[in-house]
């Protein structure tokens, strides 16, 4: 699916250079749930950030689908983001004053998908992750855990080819982090395709593979024995 060969992302202020990213060779295939961990500063966000084109590398080869997406203008780059990437944040990032229904249907807004189509996506996305019974609900009266499913399903409306989760579970207790775990896991199943930056150990080993991150490099892979 993606290959990333050298890639650096280099942040400039008047005085001070940051190399957050130094050199990464990645290849992620189609079917993976690859975790990325590291300690903080170390890079997760950024190249996260990178895969998932809301950023560009300074330097290096970012090839998406054949496609190379290192030299590509912003406009060019949010097209592509549209096509191919959902994205799901720590804090869920939904919108309070819309319904469960309608937060996840906003996503397929920009996708001019017919209106029967959008709401039949999102009946079959909110049966998915088990948020049906809540369609009417605002996310404020849902727990943390349905919140995510929230985003989870809004993530998937529009059929990604790649689902990024910026620490999932970071705002999420024990149980609710678990559930929203199986989930991932259960979608990654049946062919979603995600990359997870966590900073939880248990969380990394629903990952099929995990990437180690330091100082802006990858210092380690392990993949899980199938
Ligand atoms: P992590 O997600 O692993 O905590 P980040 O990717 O957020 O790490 O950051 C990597 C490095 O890049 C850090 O040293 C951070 O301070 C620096 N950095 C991140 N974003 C910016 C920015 N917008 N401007 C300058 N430096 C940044």
């Amino acid at each position: 699916m993606l290959r990333m060969q050298g890639v650096t992302r280099l942040y400039r202020t008047d005085s001070v250079e940051t190399v957050a990213l130094d050199g990464i060779d990645l290849d992620i295939a189609d079917g993976e749930f690859v975790a990325i961990m590291g300690p903080s500063g170390c890079g997760k966000s950024t190249l996260l950030n990178v895969v998932g084109m809301l950023d560009s590398p300074t330097g290096g080869s970012y090839v998406f689908n054949g496609t190379e997406v290192a030299g590509l203008a912003e406009a060019k780059l949010a097209d592509f983001r549209k096509a191919n990437i959902g994205f799901i944040f720590q804090s869920f990032n939904l919108v309070d004053e819309l319904s469960v229904r309608d937060n996840i249907e906003l996503a397929l807004l920009y996708h001019d998908v017919p209106a029967a189509e959008r709401r039949r996506r999102t009946d079959a996305v909110m049966d998915r992750v088990g948020i049906a019974h809540r369609a009417k609900h605002r996310p404020s009266q849902l727990s943390g855990g349905q919140q995510q499913r929230v985003a989870v399903a809004r993530a998937l409306v529009a059929e990604p080819k790649l689902i990024l989760a910026d620490e999932p579970t970071g705002n999420l207790d024990t149980n609710h982090g678990e559930e929203v775990m199986r989930m991932l896991q259960g979608l990654n199943a049946e062919g979603s395709t995600i990359v997870m930056v966590t900073h939880s150990p248990a969380h990394a080993d629903y990952a099929s593979r995990v990437v180690n991150m330091l100082d802006g490099r990858i210092l380690q892979e392990r993949r899980r024995a199938a």
